[in-house]
């Protein structure tokens, strides 16, 4: 792809699972704000003001434990959810638009846009964490449809884009996504291929599209997730020096009951990608493109429509 105004290769950092359980609750996902997650991005958006954070929120969280959690059900005789394997928080919990001081916070930080992670982050049967799998189209399109109401409600921009949970991307899902107007999809992850001219994502999600560049599929743009905390600096060189996409990856949640997520945003990653940004910045300058998932998806569908590319 070429990037806009002559740069050579481009970075974006995206944060999943952003949504307003605090320290109080099972587990801390942006809600305790500047004191929590969200606190480690403010320090870095201040240190790297080149720096576009995107945050990938889900609209009303359920997910308690990412694994089935069938010998607490037993226990716990109030939860009768037909086929869930996973205790739920209860609908609207979490819902964004009940939250007015964390959307309040989200929407004062600096260079960030909000976009789509779900709608409630949990599925029936055993793999709890994802959402998207055997729904129909309208199914897709009615679920995707409650998420933007509660964006709307929240008073948060309405998003262009989706990480699906457990970037778990089906066609009726993505022929969703395009009905109700989401112009792009990030659902591969794959920080274990190695960097080489052509590469294609291989692990987590869509395994037919690029490593390191926009892809289109389903009609949509996707945007791949190549790199996270346990990368090393050589696999972010590799993929700028080849001209591409560095996409780097943070989860909000740190610590779910015991689980804990390798690129979970605590002070140990926020200090590794300081370290990061820093040396990107010395080594590339102003050949390199900070930008967001929303607008390389811009520039591209742009691009496909025949319009010389935005900057
Ligand atoms: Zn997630």
């Amino acid at each position: 792809m070429g990037w806009p105004d002559g740069r050579s290769a481009a970075v974006v950092f995206t944060i999943d699972d952003v949504f307003p359980g605090r320290s109080t609750d099972a587990y801390e996902a942006g809600g305790d704000l500047g004191a929590g997650v969200l606190g480690h991005l403010e320090r870095l958006l201040d240190r790297h003001p080149q720096l576009h954070a995107t945050l990938f929120a889900t609209a009303d969280w359920r997910e308690i434990s990412p694994v089935p959690s069938r010998r607490i059900l037993r226990h716990v005789p109030s939860v009768h959810e037909r086929g869930f394997r996973a205790r739920l928080l209860p609908k609207g919990t979490m819902a964004l638009d009940g939250h007015p001081a964390f959307i309040s916070f989200l929407r004062s930080l600096p260079r960030t846009d909000v976009q789509l992670h779900g709608l409630h982050h949990v599925h029936r049967g055993p793999r709890v964490p994802v959402e998207f799998q055997e729904q129909d189209r309208s199914t897709c399109t009615r679920m995707l449809g409650e998420a933007l109401a509660i964006f709307d409600r929240a008073g948060l921009p309405r998003p262009t884009g989706m990480t699906p949970p457990g970037w778990n991307a089906p066609d009726p899902l993505l022929a969703a996504m395009a009905e109700v107007g989401l112009g792009w999809v990030a659902s591969a992850r794959d920080i274990r291929t190695p960097i080489t001219p052509g590469a294609r994502a291989n692990m987590s999600g869509q395994t037919d599209v690029s490593l390191t560049q926009p892809d289109l599929v389903g009609g949509l743009v996707h945007l791949p997730t190549n790199f996270q905390a346990t990368s090393p600096i050589e696999r972010a060189f590799a993929i700028l020096d080849g001209g591409g996409l560095l996409s780097i990856k943070a989860h909000a949640v740190k610590n779910a009951l015991g689980f804990i997520a390798l690129d979970g945003l605590d002070g140990v990653y926020g200090n590794l990608l300081d370290l990061l940004f820093r040396e990107l910045d010395r080594r590339y300058g102003e050949s390199l493109w900070w930008t967001s998932m929303e607008r390389i998806a811009t520039s591209r569908a742009a691009r496909e429509a025949g319009a010389p590319p935005a900057s």
